[in-house]
């Protein structure tokens, strides 16, 4: 039975019936759908469980923290840190990244330097950005090449001994890129730098293990990997975390205070200040537990079928234009595409009027009349367009531009 017929039964989402048609969900690049153990283990956490962790000497408290550790060492065999200490929960993948960024960037010193790339999604772009203007430092970014994949013999010029940080993701969220890891970490502990990987879009679909990438962060979020929103994890690599003072202060990250200092708390709580999100870390137990059930290894399979399928049915259309790494490339399962003459929320409301939810992204604007956009969409896409959401609110530039990401 293919991995789609066997699953789709456990997302209860699914079974809903949109604009006549069964929902088609391709837009977990953005979020993912939630598996009917993940919103059972949550209902039942809050029905049974709930205190707050770490602080309650009752059965609930005890309950309560125990679960909450127990995703620590579920997310720990997910990506296979080498220490329960180097998982820190936080936020989701811009809270992980703010929180690195914060942290380190109280150590650089005028004109040190930070390496990001041009694939980068804003939250790992914007933090370093202000980083780079508090601290004097200078952003730089490794191009991307027409195939999608990066520069790498610019990224070895852009590398300096002024270097300090190197942040890349591991997968891109609109090309499908998927970067070398080891080697840019490889490249970039050359000069003492440390690396931050985004690994928002990769933790979900690529089977990860933290020694063999080597880098010394990488974060990602529940949501993407049918987990809950609010939560996300910041893999810390032990040494560095040992060597860096916490980012943000509160409650659970000291273990005795005065008025004019604190003694910080051990790892990796000294990362995660305040009430954590609790119920959310059940959730993302849960989510681990379905993964790992499928197996990453079916799902990855799985993905690489879809994105063939994807990549060689819009070359074979005409008006379509694929973007990112060519199919025979490994690439991820996002795939970006630009329909002739239409405008990306055109395309977005066709698939919805089939029950296809896909993510329309504003970055061009079509000066396609409706009626053509009408033609084009029965031509090109082989649907028709609903009799609402058509109008392109307005006008602008040429191409449509969609993300279309695999079922997780
Ligand atoms: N990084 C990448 C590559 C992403 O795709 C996303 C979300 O789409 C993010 C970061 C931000 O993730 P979140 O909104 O969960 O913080």
């Amino acid at each position: 039975m293919r991995l789609d017929e066997q699953t789709r039964p456990d997302f209860p989402i699914l079974q809903r019936i949109v604009n006549g048609h069964p929902l088609v969900y391709l837009d977990s690049g953005a979020s993912s759908q939630k598996p009917r153990s993940v919103i059972e283990a949550m209902n039942r956490y809050y029905e049974r469980s709930h205190a707050n962790v770490h602080r309650s000497i009752h059965t609930l408290g005890e309950e309560a923290t125990e679960l909450y550790e127990l995703a620590r060492d579920s997310v720990q065999r997910f990506i296979g840190a080498a220490s329960r200490e180097e998982v820190v929960f936080t936020r989701g993948t811009t809270d992980g990244l703010g929180l690195i960024a914060e942290t380190i960037g109280r150590t650089l010193a005028k004109d040190d330097e930070i390496v990001v790339t041009e694939l980068e999604h804003h939250s790992n772009l914007i933090p370093w950005q202000l980083v780079a203007r508090d601290r004097g430092a200078h952003l730089k970014a490794v191009p991307v090449l027409a195939d999608g994949t990066l520069d790498m013999a610019a990224l070895d010029r852009l590398i300096t001994r002024r270097t300090r940080v190197v942040a890349f993701a591991h997968v891109s969220n609109v090309l499908g890129t998927i970067t070398p890891v080891a080697e840019i970490v490889r490249r970039a502990r050359a000069v003492d730098a440390i690396t931050v990987v985004d690994g928002a879009q990769a933790a979900p679909h690529l089977r990860l293990d933290m020694p063999s990438l080597g880098c010394d962060f990488y974060v990602f979020s529940a949501h993407k990997m049918l987990g809950p929103t609010g939560i996300g994890v910041m893999y810390g690599r032990r040494a560095v975390l040992d060597s860096l003072e916490p980012g943000r202060g509160g409650s659970e990250m000291i273990k005795e205070v005065w008025i004019d200092r604190a003694q910080w708390n051990d790892l990796p709580w000294r990362f995660e200040p305040g009430t954590p999100p609790i119920a959310e870390a059940v959730g993302l137990t849960a989510a681990i537990e379905y993964l790992e059930k499928v197996g990453m290894e079916r799902v990855g399979e799985h993905e690489r079928a879809l994105t063939r399928q994807t990549l060689e049915g819009f070359a074979r259309t005409p008006g379509v234009t694929a973007y990112g790494p060519p199919v025979s490339v490994d690439r991820g399962a996002v795939v970006a595409f630009a329909v002739e003459g239409l405008h990306p929320h055109d395309v977005a409301a066709l698939l919805d009027a089939e029950g296809i939810a896909v993510r329309a992204s504003l970055r061009d604007a079509a000066d396609a009349p409706a009626r053509r956009r009408r033609h084009l969409a029965r031509d090109v896409l082989g649907v028709q367009l609903a009799g609402r959401g058509v109008a392109a609110p307005g006008g602008g530039r040429r191409a449509a531009f969609g993300a279309v990401g695999g079922p997780r």
